[in-house]
């Protein structure tokens, strides 16, 4: 806990953690303080991250954790799943976005819908961060609704398993890191479906490096398959993208850590700066935003892990995922816009921190799902009655 961090966090008081999934939160919050924070701009000025991270990652373990022991992987909870991501945010938000998909959707996918010949081929690898990875989806013409997607997997003859994909994916985070990309196409006009594409082959190519006003450092990329070959993943459209509900929750842990960051950020400077000879901490209007900014952390968290403890018992996390990621986005998003309304002028400036978390903030109310689709898939929840 930060020391600037009042007792009543909840930070302090995870519930449901085993002892070893304390004692992995407590490398990931070293990892953050000795390899992450102190590197957070260089890496944003360099919109990339070093080529070593996945080696520095897989060897914490951040690139594991969803992965069962019995596959060789750390086996966490949800729980700890998103304490990762938020500790992360709070050192980099770039790279918890990047470790939550991984993990998640990426690694997710492979344990729950790849062939056993696919998982000894790619799982180790990918755990040991020698095998990048990314999950396409989202293409030019399909970004919400996600069931427009274009890009066209057909069966190659003779080859089992085996299927030429055509089409443009565009918004994929590492994608032009990535050795594997997991992704989804259509399969018939009416079916869609999850393939494993490797990115070193003629078909793959990549169009353009895009370039976001927030989670620089991560390599968002567009780019377009010809006849690039993919290993059918046997599943379902609705199975692969029902991996999105850990995913919301890991995107609510980055928001969280980004809200909790930029609050501790604003009570420290509100501490230290002084006008009217006296401390901004002192002076009620800003004890308003030092106070909302906690209430909505406290809230946030809560949220999380409600929805991380109903994964963990292995109930449905639909409403729940989207509440949290809900909440906890638009939090970081007020959390921030305080913490530089907090800091006046600099707060405007690169010398602090909190302008780049405001960027930061912003893509949890898109990435995943926007704002929108979370309030449409809570209320449909309700409307239905379950
Ligand atoms: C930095 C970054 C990283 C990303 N990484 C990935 C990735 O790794 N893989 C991947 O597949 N995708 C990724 N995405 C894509 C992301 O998931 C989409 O941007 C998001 O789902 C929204 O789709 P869209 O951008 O096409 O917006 P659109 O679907 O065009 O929506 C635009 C806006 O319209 C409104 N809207 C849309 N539909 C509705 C509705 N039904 N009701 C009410 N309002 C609505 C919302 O306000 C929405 O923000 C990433 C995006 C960003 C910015």
């Amino acid at each position: 806990m930060s020391a600037t961090m009042p007792n009543t966090s909840t930070a302090a008081v995870i519930p449901s953690l085993s002892e070893g999934d304390a004692k992995f939160l407590a490398e990931v919050r070293e990892f953050v303080a000795k390899e992450v924070l102190p590197n957070t701009r260089a890496w944003e000025d360099a919109t990339s991250f070093p080529d070593d991270i996945w080696g520095k990652l897989a060897s914490v373990g951040l690139l594991a954790m969803t992965v069962p022991t019995e596959m060789g992987g750390r086996g966490l909870s949800c729980m700890a799943y998103v304490e990762a991501c938020k500790e992360l945010a709070k050192g980099d938000p770039a790279l918890s976005m990047n470790v939550a998909a991984i993990n998640a959707l990426c690694l997710g996918h492979i344990v729950h819908f790849g062939t056993d010949a696919q998982r000894e081929k790619y799982l180790k690898a990918c755990m040991e961060g020698k095998v990048k990875l990314a999950w396409g989806l989202t293409e030019p013409d399909a970004g919400s609704d996600a069931r427009r997607v274009k890009t066209f997997a057909t069966p190659i003859d003779g080859e089992e398993g085996m299927y030429a994909i055509n089409g443009e994916k565009m918004f994929i985070t590492n994608g032009g890191k990535a050795d594997l990309i997991i992704l989804i196409a259509r399969t018939s006009d009416t079916e869609l479906s999850a393939f494993l594409m490797e990115t070193d082959q003629p078909g793959f190519e990549l169009v353009d490096r895009i370039h976001t006003i927030g989670v620089r450092a991560s390599n968002t990329v567009r780019f377009k398959m010809t006849n690039a070959k993919g290993w059918h993943t046997p599943c379902t459209f609705e199975q692969a993208i029902s991996l999105l509900y850990r995913g919301r929750l890991g995107i609510a842990g980055m928001a969280v850590g980004i809200a909790e960051k930029a609050a501790e950020l604003a009570l420290d400077y509100s501490k230290q700066r002084e006008q009217f000879n006296r401390r901004l901490c002192d002076m009620q209007s800003v004890q308003n935003m030092l106070a909302d900014n906690f209430l909505d952390v406290e809230a946030a968290t809560l949220l999380l892990h409600k929805g991380a403890a109903a994964y963990d018992r292995g109930e449905n996390v639909t409403t729940i995922s989207s509440m949290s990621k809900l909440f906890a986005s638009e939090a970081a998003n007020r959390c921030t816009n305080n913490a530089i309304q907090i800091h006046g002028g600099r707060g405007m400036t690169f010398d602090f921190l909190v302008e780049k978390l405001w960027r930061d903030a912003k893509l949890t109310e898109i990435g995943e799902g926007c704002s929108e689709i979370q309030r449409m898939v809570i209320a449909k929840q309700f409307i239905r009655g379950n």
